[in-house]
């Protein structure tokens, strides 16, 4: 394996210098003396460009992304008119009977912002069962030969939604969705295309490593797509693989935690969700919705369910992460993880999304050493949050600065495909925050500590950067020291380095 020389970066401690890998470590940091290009290396010229440790997506689904990007995309439609285009364009494209999936709409984007509704788009294709994804995730629009297909007419609960007359709406929440596109066909050959798209895109975004949350859905092909990438040092990405609970009795029987546990793929943990999404009201609150006095969201399991759940991964050794996004559902969480924790939470397990956290979670979470996973983009992109909750309860909302001088570990991620890729549009969005509470704002070493050291601690990969080290760097095309956040948000990615190797590179010599 050949060498690899950075030439005359600005060092992550803003020094100027050169870096020389090879073997997958960092062989040589070069400060003062000019390094000459060793015989078979590659040579990236720097031109001051930063390199940082390499960046980390600790949150998101690459398969689902990979899933969207060949199907509907229904992300910026605005109203009705552009969500049924978008959704007739799939229709031409789809065989008889083939399903048609789509993402992302989002009813607050339209007029009137009324949930859409089977009757919408039942007239676009009579025959092709569509299955229509909220941007949350948690809330899908079905039609009525998608409810036929799925046997779905008579049932009846909360995450089926019924209208005055007593029908079937389409719109389905959370487990009644995820049993809805577990049903979907999935082949692994597409899963591992997909995989292999998000990661292209991935590298040049700068990221070198993603913590990948296994879908309830698909979770058999898609660790069977993980479990067969060798990407130990051949430039690929590295994954922390998140499974779902349900799918530990497979990951037990097939011998996958240590078939996957190496520095390329590795079994991390379990996921648990305990609420929804505050988009589709069911993100699970302390005291009732603003905009909907009656409702207080939903919390998937009874706290003795989670603690059940909590105790059997962690005695098992897995790192458990658990989706909360409303207080209460925080405070859930929180409760069953400092049963596990001692003070020092040795597991490392942590909370996802974690939005709505007043001060007195905050506290617990530092006190028993609770981490958590968060999504910067959700600040500016959730600007109806406020009327969901009122004002004063809305400056709970993503209190990062709060929990990082509380002492809690935060790593940043994109929830994608929920909110794009691009780590460098997550630290403008943590440093900015479309001007909510701007007192929580971050300073630019801290937010790109979120994708580098707090990403690395969360997903159990230490940071060295010392010579014999793993060479996991981001190189951007300029020096990032000091840099606005409106000018931080168009830096481009130079190279990508993973295991000392380029997955990504511009201007290499
Ligand atoms: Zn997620």
């Amino acid at each position: 394996m050949s060498g690899v020389l950075v030439r005359g970066c600005t060092l992550w401690d803003g020094t100027p210098g050169s870096v020389y890998c090879e073997g997958g470590k960092i062989a040589r940091i070069y400060r003062e003396e000019e390094p000459d290009l060793p015989p078979g290396a590659e040579l990236i010229e720097a031109n001051g460009g930063s390199l940082v440790p390499g960046l980390v997506d600790s949150h998101c689904h690459p398969f689902e992304y990979g899933w969207l990007k060949r199907s509907v995309d229904l992300r910026g439609t605005s109203n009705l008119t552009a969500l049924r285009m978008r959704v007739s364009s799939g229709v031409l494209k789809a065989g008889p009977g083939d399903w048609v999936v789509g993402m992302g709409w989002d009813q607050e984007a339209f007029p009137g912002r009324t949930m859409p509704g089977r009757a919408d788009i039942d007239d676009l294709t009579p025959s092709n069962p569509v299955a229509l994804s909220r941007v949350c995730g948690h809330i899908g629009l079905l039609n009525t030969a998608a409810i036929r297909r799925l046997g779905l007419e008579s049932k009846s609960g909360p995450e089926y939604e019924r209208d005055a007359a007593g029908e079937l709406t389409g719109i389905v929440k959370e487990t009644a969705l995820a049993d809805a596109l577990s049903a979907l066909p999935r082949t692994t050959e597409k899963l591992s295309a997909d995989l292999l798209s998000v990661e292209a895109e991935a590298a040049k975004l700068g990221l070198t490593a993603l913590h990948c949350i296994v879908s309830p859905e698909g979770f058999r092909e898609e660790l069977s797509v993980l479990a067969g990438l060798e990407s130990e040092g051949s430039g690929s990405l590295r994954y922390r693989v998140y499974v779902p609970s349900e799918a530990l009795g497979f990951v037990e029987e097939k011998g996958l935690r240590s078939k996957m546990s190496g520095d390329a793929v590795r079994i991390n943990g379990v996921k648990v969700f305990t609420d929804g999404s505050l988009g589709a009201r069911t993100a699970a609150l302390r005291e009732p919705y603003a905009d909907d006095p009656g409702n207080s969201g939903l919390l998937r399991m009874k706290d003795s369910e989670l603690d059940d759940l909590v105790e059997r991964a962690d005695s098992a050794g897995y790192q458990v992460i658990v989706h909360a996004i409303g207080d209460r559902a925080v405070e859930q969480a929180v409760g069953s993880l400092s049963r596990v924790t001692g003070a020092r939470n040795p597991r490392r397990h942590r909370i996802e999304h974690a939005s709505l956290v007043p001060r007195d979670l905050v506290a617990k979470m530092a006190k028993h050493g609770i981490r958590a996973a968060v999504q910067p983009c959700f600040v500016t992109s959730d600007n109806w949050a406020a009327e969901r909750l009122g004002e004063e309860r809305a400056r709970d909302l993503y209190p990062f600065r709060s929990m990082l001088e509380a002492g809690v570990v935060l790593s940043g991620g994109s929830d994608s495909p929920v909110e794009p890729l691009s780590p460098v549009l997550g630290m403008w969005a943590a440093m900015t925050r479309g001007g909510s509470s701007p007192g929580e704002s971050l300073t630019l070493e801290q937010a790109l500590a979120l994708y580098s050291t707090g990403a690395w601690s969360n997903g159990f990969d230490e940071l060295s950067l010392k010579v014999g080290s793993r060479a996991d760097f981001t190189l951007f095309d300029s020096d990032i020291g000091g840099m606005h956040p409106a000018l931080l948000r168009k830096v481009g990615v130079l190279a990508t380095l993973i295991g000392g190797e380029a997955a990504h590179s511009f201007g290499a010599g």
